[in-house]
């Protein structure tokens, strides 16, 4: 038997916002979750670039064309952007996250792509990992021992991120892991990770064996939370096909 991804996404303005700068995708190969940032119409923009860039890697790979899929892939997302800013310089300084997740077609490998704060979570034996590192200012201060990861949490600099796509010179995260049945994947944008925790993370992600129920609970909960950040969620299951 094949492992094979199996996912549910939902995107949700939050309570605050009037749109919604986050975009998401959730195909039979690949996940994917872009937080947009810049004024006015510039984040939706730079966030839909960047799906449409990952997406053309939603397609069957083999083990080893993962990362080289995922690396061209940010590549376009980048020349994208920094075109769409060429054609309208009010657009400077618009960018977005990406966090994505490729599963190969013999599912013998999963590979991420990583560039922001948003965030991919492993759920394997009850036990919750974030594997993404944030690109942000207080992980940096986090890894330099200036502040604790509980002081992170609070900190009123925890919104500035250290890179995003802009279409200047990046330096993304990319991993490789092996799926295991039963493993199940959590991406998010900050806009649920900022404002629910990671042990109730860790407790939904358990509790509701429905994908799509699961992901809209904690769209909810972060909605509880007040919602003051557009929240996507996308959860997905390493199944036997
Ligand atoms: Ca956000």
């Amino acid at each position: 038997m094949t492992l094979m991804l199996r996912s549910a996404a939902v995107s949700d303005p939050g309570l605050i916002r009037s749109g919604n700068q986050d975009a998401v995708h959730a195909g039979s190969w690949l996940l994917a979750v872009a937080d947009g940032m810049g004024g006015m119409a510039a984040g939706d923009l730079a966030s839909a670039i960047a799906i449409q860039a990952i997406a053309r890697v939603d397609i069957e790979l083999p083990d080893e064309a993962l990362v080289p899929a995922l690396r061209g892939a940010v590549e376009a997302a980048s020349a994208g952007i920094r075109d769409a800013v060429a054609e309208d310089p009010s657009r400077q300084g618009m960018g977005t996250t990406l966090t994505a997740l490729l599963i190969s077609a013999t599912g013998t490998r999963v590979a991420l792509a990583h560039v922001g704060d948003s965030r991919a979570y492993l759920l394997r034996d009850g036990a919750l990992r974030q594997v993404t590192r944030d690109d942000t200012f207080v992980q940096m201060l986090v890894d330099e021992g200036v502040i604790t990861p509980e002081q992170a949490i609070n900190h009123p600099r925890r919104a500035v991120v250290t890179q995003a796509i802009q279409g200047e010179r990046i330096d993304p995260a990319y991993l490789v892991a092996e799926p295991r049945q039963g493993d199940r994947w959590l991406l998010c944008s900050d806009g649920l990770s900022n404002v629910v925790r990671a042990d109730t993370l860790a407790a939904t992600l358990s509790s509701y064996p429905d994908r799509q129920d699961c992901a809209k609970r904690l769209v909810d909960l972060a909605l509880r939370a007040g919602g003051p950040d557009n929240i996507t969620v996308v959860v997905a299951d390493i199944e036997e096909g």
